[in-house]
């Protein structure tokens, strides 16, 4: 019976995750409660804990506040981080350029994947008032 539910879970977190791409556990939480008033937050730290370790999620970039945050992509990839909403959007940046930093870093080591800042197009149009 247990079981049958945390599977149910798991299945619904994934496709969350799917079209999320990004999300912490509180993310994932707070949009799944809505379908399961039950959920609770041990459930799904269970769950994203349980998907890391297997490899269906690579952890990405952490939030602002420092909250770990989940990928759903898991080839390396670089990402563009909003200053202002915090969100994430995968991005493919020239690998030259991850050479050049590496160059210009010396014995630092970059991990592979990239996170450029700045603000979103959404932050963007709200800050013109457009
Ligand atoms: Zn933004
Ligand atoms: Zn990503």
């Amino acid at each position: 019976m247990i079981a049958e539910r945390t599977t149910k879970y798991t299945d619904a977190v994934k496709t969350y995750m799917k079209s999320a791409k990004h999300a912490t556990n509180g993310q994932i939480l707070e949009y799944l409660h809505i379908t399961y008033p039950d959920l609770s937050a041990t459930t799904v730290h269970r769950i994203t804990t349980r998907m890391l370790e297997r490899g269906d999620l690579l952890c990405a970039p952490p939030t602002s506040n420092k909250l770990s945050r989940f990928d759903f992509n898991l080839k390396t990839h670089d990402h563009f981080q909003c200053v202002s909403c915090d969100r994430l959007r995968d991005v493919e940046l020239p690998s030259d350029l991850f050479n050049v930093i590496q160059e210009k870093l010396g014995d630092c080591k970059l991990n592979g994947g990239l996170t450029v800042q700045g603000s979103c197009a959404k932050c963007l149009k709200k800050e013109s008032g457009v």
